[in-house]
């Protein structure tokens, strides 16, 4: 079944796992900026950083027939730096507007502290000035359902924020509820040890329905699984449901948040090459 993975920092990974996620069916990926395992520096970091994401990354992606697209920003875990984080702000709208971004992201909190709302609430602004897609990385367990209601907290608040153009990433099963019920995008995260498992992701599918919900590796430098979606159209199968829902959820909806980015070209793309 042909998949996307929204969410992978491909960066981290090695070429063995793009052609392994090619042959299981993987047509795109979307890759987030991310923190890379060490605090940088100096602004030009990210500036190389972002160059990675739009002009190196997409091509190692083509040699494996998939498409890549990037989203921009600075994560929750160096945004803690204000002045660094001002400077790597200053630099987004040169990136943003290059082919293949999506948007603002990944962006949230980590340690919900006052230094990171600062500086969340000033890539908001900026998002919300230029018409940005938004991709929300929420903080890990202990601080999970805390970090979510202060970036929930923080979009309420804001009357120009398009909630169908919002995503808030690694939801579990004590926060997806909060997200779907005000009308943003879930996704679930699967891991192999912390987040969700396959099998856990297929339960929330279960109680809580398709609708707005992507499922994604969020593979990186640490331990996790690029092959990861694939196991979880396994799970979902085993469990009897249709082919019809598991591509809706691994295909469908990853088209449909995508392609309310500017940046994504994917459909377009395909309607061409398309035998009428
Ligand atoms: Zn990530």
């Amino acid at each position: 079944m042909d998949f996307f993975d929204p969410h992978i920092h491909v960066a981290s990974r090695t070429t063995d796992d793009l052609a392994a996620m090619a042959r299981a069916g993987c047509v795109g990926v979307g890759e987030p900026a991310f923190w890379m395992g060490y605090d940088r520096s100096h602004p030009a970091s990210f500036f190389d950083y972002f160059r990675q994401l739009t002009e190196w990354e997409p091509r190692r992606a083509a040699n494996y027939n998939m498409r890549h697209y990037a989203w921009l920003g600075m994560n929750a875990k160096e945004a803690e730096n204000v002045a660094l984080a001002r400077d790597v702000i200053a630099m987004l709208p040169e990136f943003l507007d290059r082919p293949h971004v999506l948007g603002i992201g990944e962006i949230g909190l980590n340690r919900c502290t006052p230094n990171e709302m600062t500086t969340l609430s000033e890539l908001v602004e900026l998002a919300m000035q230029r018409g940005e897609q938004m991709l929300f990385h929420t903080p890990h367990l202990d601080q999970k359902l805390r970090g979510t209601r202060m970036i929930l907290d923080l979009l309420r608040a804001d009357r120009r924020v398009d909630r169908r153009r919002v995503w808030i990433d690694h939801c579990e099963e004590h926060t997806i509820r909060l997200v779907l019920d005000e009308g943003y995008w879930a996704g679930i995260t699967l891991y192999p040890t912390t987040k969700a498992t396959p099998d856990r992701a297929a339960d929330m599918i279960e109680r809580f329905g398709a609708e707005r919900i992507l499922v994604t590796s969020s593979a990186d430098w640490g331990p996790s699984n690029p092959m990861a979606v694939p196991e979880f159209i396994f799970t979902m199968r085993r469990r009897g449901h249709p082919d019809a829902l598991i591509r809706r959820i691994v295909y469908e909806n990853p088209l449909e948040l995508m392609g309310q980015s500017r940046g994504f070209d994917f459909a377009s793309e395909k309607s061409q090459e398309t035998p009428r």
